[in-house]
């Protein structure tokens, strides 16, 4: 066993730190501040191969692998969450789904245009009615000679007013329960495809969450993507990636915290000393470090596993569990050290603590990832 990083890895974990602390970091506060679109963010990754992570080399990826993914995802999420999100479900939602279910000839379609960032991805299982219940969507496809029809709305679609091809989930036997879904390649240009309502959030707010209107949205039969009636087990299997993306996303977040936090500790004095000369204060940055390491840890285990072809759906769950608690409980405690600083928008922890909620929540709920992990022992 051994937990040291390849040199590889090393010098790609450098230049994805680097990269994000000049482009990402100084563009963050504005983006969260105006709400605006990461866009000219996604666009400087794409120059840095982070738009290929997930696609093989002869498709013009950059083929980083699960290990490299979580390690450049952790550091850009470092800097931003919302390019972190963009790029995790660009990556892990769409291009991965390609590359695992697609054909040859969708692969060769939309592949080399992901990886460069020309086309930008988008994922769209939830809806109204089924967020943690992702099996009861009702958003419906009807064959129409050798084409499908798509009628619905789909919820809570990060970027979906952004992207150029979403990887969508609709139901094609109404009797089937989640047996009876299919997954699609839907050009976002297609006419009949809306994007509608924008959420106006908490955190994440560089990263556009809306509402999709699907009103007889033609798909060719060619983009069906993986077999008919067999698109629930896509969207699962896509979303155990996923978490791992998550999970790196939460420990990047986590990471800050403690960074801001030693750098506050050091910087702001109380009763003649600086803040990390007291034992509360250096209690809290013991356990921030700790659970940043161990969220970091089950990470990489996950994105180890993926990676050797292992089964590592229990793993990402956990890693996802552990990391998104942790993202909240550190940024708790990051606002705590930084007094009534942290509590204004000088400070990026304000931002931090915004933006680790929804780790707990989005691809699976902290109480989901209970019910999967504990369903591996108890089945
Ligand atoms: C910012 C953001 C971005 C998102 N991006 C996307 C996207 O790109 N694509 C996409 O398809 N979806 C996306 N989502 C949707 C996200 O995946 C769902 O919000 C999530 O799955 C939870 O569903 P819900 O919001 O309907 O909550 P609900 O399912 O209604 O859950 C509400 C509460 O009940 C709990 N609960 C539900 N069922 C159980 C149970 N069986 N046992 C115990 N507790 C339970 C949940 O844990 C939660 O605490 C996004 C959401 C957000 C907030």
């Amino acid at each position: 066993m051994d937990f040291e990083l390849s040199e590889d890895l090393t010098i790609l974990q450098d230049a994805a730190r680097e990269f994000a602390a000049k482009e990402l970091a100084p563009r963050a506060a504005r983006s969260d501040a105006d709400e605006s679109w990461v866009g000219e963010q996604i666009g400087l990754c794409a120059e840095m191969g982070f738009l290929g992570m997930a696609i093989p080399e002869a498709y013009g990826g950059s083929e980083l692998g699960p290990v490299g993914t979580s390690l450049v995802l952790m550091e850009i999420t470092r800097a931003c969450a919302s390019t972190g999100t963009t790029l995790s479900v660009h990556n892990s939602l769409t291009s991965e789904a390609i590359v695992r279910f697609g054909t040859d000839e969708q692969k060769a379609r939309y592949l080399p245009k992901l990886a460069t960032g020309e086309m930008l991805g988008a994922y769209a299982l939830s809806e109204a009615g089924s967020g943690s219940d992702a099996g009861a969507l009702a958003c419906k496809a009807t064959p129409e000679g050798d084409d499908w029809v798509l009628d619905g709305t789909k919820l809570w679609i990060s970027h979906g007013n952004k992207a150029d091809l979403v990887v969508l989930f609709a139901r094609t036997d109404p009797s089937a329960g989640s047996r009876g879904i299919t997954a699609f390649l839907v050009e976002t240009a297609s006419e009949g495809y809306k994007a509608g309502k924008k959420e106006r959030k908490m955190g994440l707010r560089g990263s556009p969450t809306v509402e999709l209107q699907l009103d007889g949205v033609r798909v060719p039969g060619a983009n069906l993507l993986g077999e008919l009636n067999k698109g629930f087990g896509i969207a699962l299997a896509l979303l155990d990636g996923g978490r791992i993306g998550i999970a790196s996303q939460a420990v990047g977040i986590a990471d800050a915290c403690l960074e801001a936090s030693v750098k506050y500790a050091g910087e702001r004095e109380q009763f003649g000393k600086p803040l990390g000369a007291f034992g509360a204060i250096q209690a809290k940055i013991a356990d921030m470090a700790t659970r940043v390491d161990g969220a970091r840890l089950l990470t990489l285990r996950a994105a180890s596993l993926k990676e050797k072809g292992r089964p590592y759906g229990r793993e990402a769950s956990m890693a996802k569990l552990d990391a998104s608690r942790n993202a909240n409980w550190c940024a708790k405690e990051a606002v705590q050290i930084h007094g009534g600083a942290g509590y204004t928008r000088d400070f990026p922890v304000e931002r931090y603590f915004r933006d680790a909620r929804v780790t707990e929540i989005y691809e699976g709920t902290t109480e989901i990832q209970k019910l999967v992990i504990a369903r591996t022992y108890l089945r």
